[in-house]
């Protein structure tokens, strides 16, 4: 009988948020009187199959050692990097220190506080045995257009083929390490984990998720996660 891999988790903390206009990095903006990152983090502390999580922090980063939980022995941390991409790659290699290349890692943006134990389950079993992967995503309701030259509508693209990238995103380790080193080392700035694999030709699943799991980028946004927070307590 063959044993389940080890889940584990990677998070992406370390943006400076500049499209919020804050004093502070989104991840740290207040909701419901905590932190969006203690939201986001939460159940995949409290997953049974994940087995830890890296916690990928900015150098200066002054505010995590403060937080509740963030000396928790199950979270370790990593340094951020430039893009969302190179803090990714970070965390990934801090966590190959202590899982095997075939365990299965899911990276979720901590600007996601609306994330479920339901959402971590249903990618989970979405991707099953799957040989590579797959992301939580949602289908595109809008008609889609393409501009061109100065806000000119050059074509209605085809929405049934359209899908939103959400987080998490799950791949094995090892894979997921090999293809965003090689997209760095292209100078591709990818801008989740499954356009990584796609250079390298895989073709990772689509995971029906949820319209709650919002990424906080706006002050619009922090209003709508906390009416979602509030409906699903
Ligand atoms: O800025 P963006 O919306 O792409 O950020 C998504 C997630 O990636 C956030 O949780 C943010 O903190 C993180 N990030 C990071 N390192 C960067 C930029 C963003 O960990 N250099």
């Amino acid at each position: 009988m063959s044993v389940a891999p080890d889940c584990w988790a990677v998070m992406p903390a370390g943006g400076v948020g500049r499209r919020m206009g804050a004093s502070k990095p989104k991840q740290y903006l207040e909701l419901l009187g905590r932190p969006v990152i203690e939201h986001s983090l939460l159940p995949f502390c409290e997953h049974p199959r994940i087995q830890g999580v890296v916690v990928v922090v900015a150098a200066d980063d002054a505010r995590w050692p403060t937080l509740a939980g963030s000396d928790q022995p199950r979270i370790v941390t990593a340094a951020g990097g430039k893009e969302r991409c190179h803090s990714v790659l970070n965390g990934l290699n801090r966590l190959a220190a202590d899982a095997a290349a075939d365990d299965w890692v899911l990276v979720h943006d901590a600007a996601r506080p609306c994330v479920t134990l339901a959402d971590i389950d249903a990618l989970m079993a979405g991707v099953g045995a799957h040989e590579v992967g797959g992301i939580l995503a949602l289908p595109l309701r809008d008609t889609v257009k393409q501009a061109g030259p100065e806000r000119a509508i050059e074509s209605t693209l085809a929405r049934e083929r359209l899908w939103r990238a959400l987080t998490p995103q799950m791949f094995r380790l090892g894979l997921l390490r090999e293809a965003l080193s090689a997209a760095l080392a292209d100078k591709l700035l990818v801008t989740d984990e499954a356009q990584a694999l796609e250079q390298r030709g895989y073709h990772p699943l689509l995971v029906p998720g949820g319209a709650h799991n919002i990424k906080v980028s706006t002050p619009e946004d922090l209003a709508l996660a906390e009416f979602y927070l509030r409906t699903a307590l």
